[in-house]
């Protein structure tokens, strides 16, 4: 399909704004309840406890061969803090008062591969092991799975390849659990991927395939060796439902650690989540546990850098994946991690549309400087693309309009939780994050 430019932002006015690159939010006016929508999804809660379930067989497994995940009991979680000193810089930087508390979900400090991509990416290999294990009678769904760790299955695993295009984080997810349950593994890394995170995975017995491309030929190379090997699995992070359902999981979980500490999500007690978008299975994911776990009390919100707003733009123009932001005259070039995608997923806008609150986009520059402004208040370090959603308090405190539309009173900002979705950083090695806090201007 060819893109006709003019037309589309006569039709769109606000694509002018992304072509110029300005930061641009977007609050869905279609909005609907967690009923209306869910229909759409094509999934449910039935298939989040599923994935809950197999997480909880395979905890025995990952505990014996990831020792960092001991002190979950081999469940692969993070945890959630208050952010009060970085609320406040929020606040004297921007000018505006932020209602309510501001908390952090540290995805980027998850165990085994340090991103929100040790949700998705891992339970999509567990899935695979598991049902090629059940297939050949090595394995049923009683049994301890801590039996995985032995060369037996690691024998058997190695009949199978696991291919993957990634731009760093998705391939670091994939690589290290396929390489540790045994399978033979290729990761076709974009021309964006981080040196340090190739060296970690060739460090794990991973084969590292290079591209001078971005992520989408990196993808598309893979699928096509991939193609050639009938053993061989090619994880398409574009369209899978299963790792969709892996990052689900995280919204049953939250709202049991959030019983834990008292914080409350009610009709009276909103809570915001802003998630950094790349293709979508992610935030997507996240947001429908979410929705699922906290119902229409919880409103998320997408963060994109301005380069690479593939999800505002598919969304806003309903073609979802069948246009891209270099359509429009977007380079798709951001040092956000992750972030860098020009195509929006083929599922998960159409999916999760009624039930996103809006999309915001965010420069790198100031995701730098929040970067910068997170360590010096917090000392929390994390990798650019974790700090999209930063921005999304202080957007709100303006956005009269869907405040006032949403029926947000002050009384009820009040009593508001914000959650920024931090998802990557916790293993950027120190000499980086140096340059990163160099770049900070803080
Ligand atoms: C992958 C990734 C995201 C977004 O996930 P998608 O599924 O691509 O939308 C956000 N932040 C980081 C650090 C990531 O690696």
């Amino acid at each position: 399909m060819t893109i006709d430019v003019h037309t589309l932002t006569k039709q769109y006015p606000l694509l002018n704004q992304l072509i110029a690159l300005e930061e641009t939010a977007w609050f869905n006016p279609s909005i609907t309840s967690l009923e209306q929508g869910l229909p759409y999804v094509g999934l449910d809660a039935n298939d989040v406890k599923d994935a809950s379930d197999r997480l909880k067989r395979f905890a025995p497994y990952l505990e014996q061969v990831f020792p960092e995940t001991a002190k979950t009991n081999g469940i692969i979680e993070s945890e959630v803090v208050e952010i009060s000193a970085m609320k406040r810089l929020l606040e004297q930087e921007y000018q505006k008062p932020i209602c309510g508390r501001l908390l952090l979900k540290k995805d980027s400090h998850l165990p085994i591969s340090g991103s929100i991509k040790a949700r998705g990416g891992i339970y999509e290999i567990l899935v695979l092991a598991e049902t090629l294990a059940i297939e050949a009678g090595l394995l049923s769904k009683s049994d301890d799975y801590s039996k995985l760790d032995s060369d037996a299955f690691r024998d058997f695993f190695s009949q199978y390849s696991v291919a993957v295009g990634s731009t760093g984080n998705l391939g670091m997810s994939i690589g290290i659990i396929s390489a540790k349950l045994g399978f033979s593994v290729s990761v076709h890394m974009s021309a964006d991927a981080k040196e340090w995170k190739k060296n970690k995975l060739r460090s794990n017995g991973v084969n590292v395939v290079e591209y001078e491309q971005d992520y989408g030929v990196a993808v598309a190379q893979g699928r096509k060796e991939a193609g050639k090997d009938p053993n061989c699995f090619f994880i398409d992070d574009e369209n899978s439902r299963s790792l969709f359902l892996g990052y689900s999981v995280a919204g049953e979980r939250l709202k049991q650690q959030f019983v834990d500490s008292g914080v409350q999500v009610d009709a009276e007690h909103p809570l915001f989540v802003y998630l950094p978008c790349g293709v979508g299975g992610g935030p997507g994911g996240v947001a429908f546990g979410l929705k699922l776990a906290f119902g229409d009390h919880v409103h998320c919100i997408f963060a994109e850098p301005t380069h690479s707003p593939c999800m505002l733009l598919g969304v806003h123009t309903q073609l979802h994946d069948e246009i891209s932001v270099q359509d429009i005259g977007i380079d798709n070039i951001t040092a956000a991690d992750g972030l860098a995608v020009g195509r929006a997923s083929g599922f998960v806008g159409r999916a999760m549309e009624r039930l996103l609150d809006g999309y915001l986009t965010i420069s790198d520059q100031r995701m730098y400087r929040l970067l910068g402004q997170l360590n010096q208040s917090e000392s929390i370090q994390l990798e650019p693309s974790a700090l999209a959603g930063m921005i999304g308090p202080v957007i709100l405190a303006s956005a009269s309009d869907y405040m006032e539309r949403m029926q947000f009173s002050p009384d009820k900002m009040n009593n508001a939780t914000h959650l920024v979705w931090a998802t990557g950083g916790g293993m950027v090695p120190e000499e980086e994050m140096a340059s990163y806090l160099a770049k900070s201007g803080i």
